[in-house]
């Protein structure tokens, strides 16, 4: 399913089902619900999330900066014998980081932000402590693995219901609501999803394949009912309205069916 259909659906349902389970919803929780919308394809290198935080060409620029940065390095620890021949060491790992495939290169980036930010977190807030240990843990991880099975909704849930604090059940609601969303219309696609690895058993539908035109077919008529429950939470007698006359509707084809 495409990134943007995901994130169509998945937030789209959770800020409706908050919205109709009367849960207040908050800038915090609609956040959470955009980025978990997504975050299961986080370990997919084409994934929208990835594609916006780090493009190739940021990626490209890094390396670039890292290459001169390390050459500096060893000509500093050359001239000043700085922790020689250690940091001879430390300036040749990381002009080689770059001739690493990219891939490898966004894992490491990607570990590395979330061993800082856990070294942040320790010390100023579970905020940080929650994004660094997601990134460090997704940087590890094998496409549609951990990501895709009911482990990275409780990892998910656990991290968020650990840093809500005072933001309530609504937040870390709304993000295992998106999560899972975007688990469930996975399973709609022709690989499925494995729930319990290293279980081989598979959650699987399959209507379509991405890409594909039963792919469209069947993401437009998900992005129509997340349209129709969303016109139906918050745009309430209208909504309440069609479904008393849907409701009635059924009333009576049932009588007419029980008359047969
Ligand atoms: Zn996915």
């Amino acid at each position: 399913m495409m990134g943007r259909t995901h994130l169509i659906v998945s937030s789209g349902m959770t800020l409706s089902i908050l919205s109709l389970t009367g849960q207040g919803i908050t800038l915090p929780s609609a956040a959470v619900a955009i980025i978990s919308s997504l975050l299961p394809d986080i370990d997919e290198p084409n994934s929208l999330l990835l594609q916006k935080t780090m493009p190739k060409g940021l990626l490209s620029k890094l390396k670039l900066l890292l290459v001169a940065f390390g050459v500096g390095f060893l000509a500093y620890s050359y001239y000043r014998s700085f922790y020689t021949p250690y940091s001879y060491g430390l300036g040749v790992m990381m002009i080689a980081v770059c001739i690493v495939h990219q891939r490898l290169f966004r894992q490491l980036l990607m570990a590395s932000i979330g061993g800082l930010l856990l070294y942040i977190g320790f010390a100023l807030s579970p905020w940080w402590l929650t994004i660094g240990a997601l990134l460090m843990v997704c940087a590890v991880l094998p496409h549609r693995g951990l990501t895709h099975s009911m482990y990275g909704v409780l990892i998910w849930g656990g991290l968020l219901y650990v840093a809500s604090g005072r933001l309530g059940h609504s937040f870390w609601a709304s993000g295992v609501i998106s999560y899972s969303l975007h688990l469930l219309c996975d399973v709609l696609t022709k690989q499925g999803i494995q729930p319990l690895p290293p279980l081989k058993w598979k959650w699987r539908v399959p209507l379509m394949s991405t890409g594909k035109f039963s792919g469209f077919l069947v993401e437009s008529i998900c992005i129509s009912l997340t349209f129709f429950l969303m016109w139906t939470a918050f745009v309430s007698p209208a909504g309440a309205e069609a479904l008393s006359l849907l409701e009635g509707f059924r009333e009576r084809v049932n009588a007419v069916w029980a008359r047969i």
